[in-house]
C-alpha cells in the first residue's frame, strides 16, 4: 500500500498514519521528496484495505500495490488454467470450445433435435435454461427440474456435456444432480451467497459478466468462488449496457485480452446476448475468436420464431453449422483449433 501525502501534511499527521499502520502489524517506509512525501507500507495489505486511510488528515491518495483479486490473478498463477469438463472437454487449452443450444429448455423432443444438430456441427456442450431470469414475472420462467431432466437425458443420449443456469443458492444441489457446468447469469454475478455456494462444489462454473459490471467486478466475483475452493471457473463476456440502442448489449471485445492479461482463468464469449440479433452473431463470434477467447456459448433454435425466449438472437442450426466452419479458419489463423 502506498500513501501519498498532501503537501501541507504535518509531522503529527504523518506519525498518526504510521502509528495506525504499525498497530495493524505493517512496517512504514517514509520517503520525503521535494514535491511530495509518500509512505510505503510493507506487510499484509488486507488489514489496511479495511482502514479508510483516505480520511486520515494529511492524506492525498492511497494506492493498493496488490490486486484485490488474488487467486484469480496472473500474479498468483502464471500459466493459463485449463478446466476439464468430464473426460472429453477442456476449456482454456488450444482448442476453442463451443457450447450451444436453446435459450430455454422447452420440451424433450425440441431439445434432442437441436442437440443432435449442434453436436454434428462441432459443439462440445449443450446449453439450455431450466430456471430463467426473466425481466417480467409473467414471461416463461423455465421448466425447472423437469427441464434439468431433459437436459441430462439429451446430453447423455447425444454425447454432449451440459450447462444450465442456477439462480438460487437453494438449487445448487439440485442442478448438480443433472448437469456438468453451472452457469451464473449476468443478473446474479454479484449474488455473493450463490457464488459462495457454487464455490463449495467441485463442478465447473461459467460466470457471466453483469450487464453493468466492470472487468474488475467480474474478477472479484470469480474470487469469491475460488476463495471457497473451486478453481474451475470460466469467465464469460456477454455484453454490457452502453448508450447504444442498435444492439441489445455492447459486446466488450476488449474484455478478452484484458482478462487474459489479468487472470489465468479461461474467458468465453456469448455473442447471442452480446448482440441480441442473430444476424450479428457470426461477426461477433469471429471477432471473439480472433481476439483470443477460449470458448463461445451460442443460442441455437430449430424454429426461432416460436422460441419461448430469445428467439431474435437464436441461430438456426444450418447457420450455426456454417458459422462453425468459418470459425475454424479464424482459429487456425490465430494459432488455435476449433
Ligand atoms: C442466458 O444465457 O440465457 C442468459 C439469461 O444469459 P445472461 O445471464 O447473460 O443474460
Ligand atoms: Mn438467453
Amino acid at each position: 500500500m502506498i500513501v501519498i501525502l498532501r503537501k501541507d501534511a504535518t509531522e503529527e499527521q504523518i506519525q498518526h498514519i504510521v502509528d495506525k499502520a504499525e498497530s495493524l502489524g505493517l512496517k512504514a517506509h517514509i520517503s520525503r521528496g521535494v514535491e511530495k512525501t509518500i509512505i510505503g507500507f510493507i506487510g499484509p495489505e488486507d488489514v489496511l484495505r479495511v482502514t479508510p486511510l483516505e480520511v486520515f488528515p494529511g492524506v492525498e491518495s492511497v494506492m493498493p500495490v496488490l490486486s484485490p483479486y488474488r487467486l484469480v490473478s496472473r500474479e498468483f498463477k502464471q500459466d493459463n488454467s485449463i478446466i476439464k469438463i468430464g473426460e472429453q472437454v477442456k476449456v482454456g487449452d488450444k482448442k476453442i470450445v463451443v457450447m450451444a443450444g436453446p435459450c430455454s429448455i422447452e420440451n424433450y423432443d425440441g431439445l434432442l433435435s437441436i442437440a443432435r444438430k449442434v453436436k454434428k456441427a462441432g459443439a462440445s456442450a449443450l446449453r439450455g435454461g431450466a430456471f430463467k431470469p426473466r425481466t417480467s414475472p409473467y414471461d416463461f420462467q423455465g421448466l425447472g427440474e423437469e427441464g434439468l431432466k431433459f437436459l441430462s437425458e439429451v446430453g447423455k443420449e447425444v454425447g454432449l456435456a451440459t450447462i444450465t443456469e442456477v439462480m438460487d443458492p437453494r438449487d445448487v444441489d439440485l442442478v448438480a444432480k443433472y448437469v456438468d457446468i453451472y452457469q451464473i447469469g449476468a443478473r446474479n454475478m454479484q449474488n455473493f451467497s450463490l457464488l459462495k455456494e457454487v464455490g463449495m462444489t467441485k463442478k465447473p462454473v461459467v460466470l457471466k459478466r453483469g450487464m453493468s459490471a466492470t472487468i474488475k467486478d467480474l474478477l472479484m466475483s470469480a474470487e469469491y468462488i475460488l476463495a471457497k475452493g473451486n478453481f474451475d471457473v470460466m469467465l464469460c463476456e456477454r455484453g454490457i449496457r452502453t448508450f447504444e440502442t442498435a444492439t441489445r448489449n455492447t459486446l466488450d471485445i476488449n474484455a478478452i485480452p484484458v482478462v487474459k492479461q489479468l487472470s489465468h482463468l479461461p474467458i468465453i464469449v456469448d455473442p447471442s446476448h452480446g448482440t441480441g440479433r442473430w444476424g450479428l452473431v457470426p461477426s461477433a463470434s469471429k471477432a471473439a475468436v480472433a481476439a483470443g477467447c477460449d470458448g463461445l456459448i451460442i443460442e441455437v433454435h430449430d424454429n426461432p420464431e416460436e422460441a419461448l425466449s430469445d428467439g431474435a438472437q437464436s441461430l438456426k442450426p444450418e447457420n450455426f453449422g456454417n458459422l462453425i466452419k468459418d470459425l475454424k479458419l479464424i482459429a487456425t489463423a490465430v494459432g488455435r483449433e476449433l
